[in-house]
């Protein structure tokens, strides 16, 4: 069965890292948001990207939830004891990735070869594709004004109410060449959203005029995997932003945010009996470690091949 998967991070990564287990590498191409993508102290950081690299390549930290797993920190000791900016916290072996890939990019190479390289290099099989070559950055509106992706989100911890979003560079930016070949590929049989923040990981990915445009002119059915279980974010902000913006983080809330275009959503035990007007699959959708992402990941594939398109 030939799937694309949307995701951001760490939601994103855990689900991804199920379909990969559950699928033939070949199968399976996973676009990944890059709104959060920065530069800081002189590099070029892709958090999403390598949360996805580092989970399928089995070297992410479950600790911290991102990062590299048996990360050392002496760069950070180093560049604090100088004054250096350090509210961005970067591993000692994760940092190779960084100056790799701003070198890289900085010779001309595009983020998706260099993310293919990488991914190649970590012997992962499947394709993990940037969403866009081209910028787009995620700017949060909030009480105390705008603030660029990273700075809303690490610098001050999600503490700013957050009135509005928005992605610059969106609208000119056209998906990378091998997201658009995952779209129009006409082996596809299922387009899988996965349980990421709809506002923040999955938001940019959408807005990118072309990704939306062939998720709605879809041929093969597009499920959701919700992030929200009882009404609250497994982890992080998406319980309090949907909140702030007036939204529920329900079923009927994350269908309102992707309207249209998904055919069936995944949620959990905790929300059955939610109202929605696509078909429901109830199951336990917390993953706890590799067996329940591939268990979810398969009951989401079986879900998906029943709902005709
Ligand atoms: P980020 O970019 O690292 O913030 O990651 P994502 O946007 O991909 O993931 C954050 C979302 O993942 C949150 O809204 C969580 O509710 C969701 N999430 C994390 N772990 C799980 C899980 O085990 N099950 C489900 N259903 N959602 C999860
Ligand atoms: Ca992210």
């Amino acid at each position: 069965m030939s799937v694309l998967a949307l995701a951001g991070g760490v939601g994103g990564a855990r689900l991804a890292a199920g379909l990969a287990r559950a699928l033939p590498p070949g199968d399976l191409a996973v676009a990944v948001n890059t709104g959060d993508d920065f530069e800081h102290l002189g590099l070029s950081i892709s958090p999403d990207i390598d949360t996805v690299v580092y989970t399928l390549a089995g070297l992410n930290n479950p600790e911290l939830g991102w990062g590299l797993a048996s990360e050392t920190w002496a760069f950070m000791a180093a560049l604090e004891r100088l004054g250096g900016e350090t509210w961005f916290r970067l591993g000692d072996r994760d940092l190779a990735t960084h100056v790799e890939r701003t070198r890289r990019l900085a010779a001309g190479e595009t983020l998706s070869a260099i993310t293919a390289d990488f991914a190649a290099r970590l012997d992962i099989a499947q394709r993990i594709v940037p969403m866009s070559d081209d910028p787009v950055r995620t700017i949060v509106e909030t009480d105390e004004g705008a603030l660029a992706f990273q700075d809303y989100f690490v610098r001050r911890q999600c503490a700013p109410v957050f009135r509005g979003l928005r992605f610059d560079g969106a609208d000119g930016a056209r998906p990378s060449a091998g997201f658009a070949e995952a779209l129009a590929d006409p082996a596809l049989e299922a387009i899988v959203i996965c349980p990421s923040n709809p506002l923040l990981s999955l938001g940019p990915i959408l807005a990118v005029p072309e990704v939306r445009a062939a998720l709605a002119a879809r041929r093969v059915p597009c499920i959701a995997v919700s992030p929200f279980i009882g009404g609250q974010a497994v982890k992080g902000p998406a319980g309090k932003i949907m909140a702030e913006l007036g939204r529920d983080a329900t079923p009927a809330g994350l269908l309102a945010l992707y309207d249209g275009l998904v055919d069936g959503l995944v949620i959990d035990g905790a929300d059955a009996g939610a109202r929605a007007d696509v078909p429901l699959h109830v199951t336990d959708t917390l993953m706890r470690g590799p067996d329940d992402q591939t268990r979810l990941a398969r009951e989401a594939l079986a879900f998906a091949a029943g709902l005709a398109r």
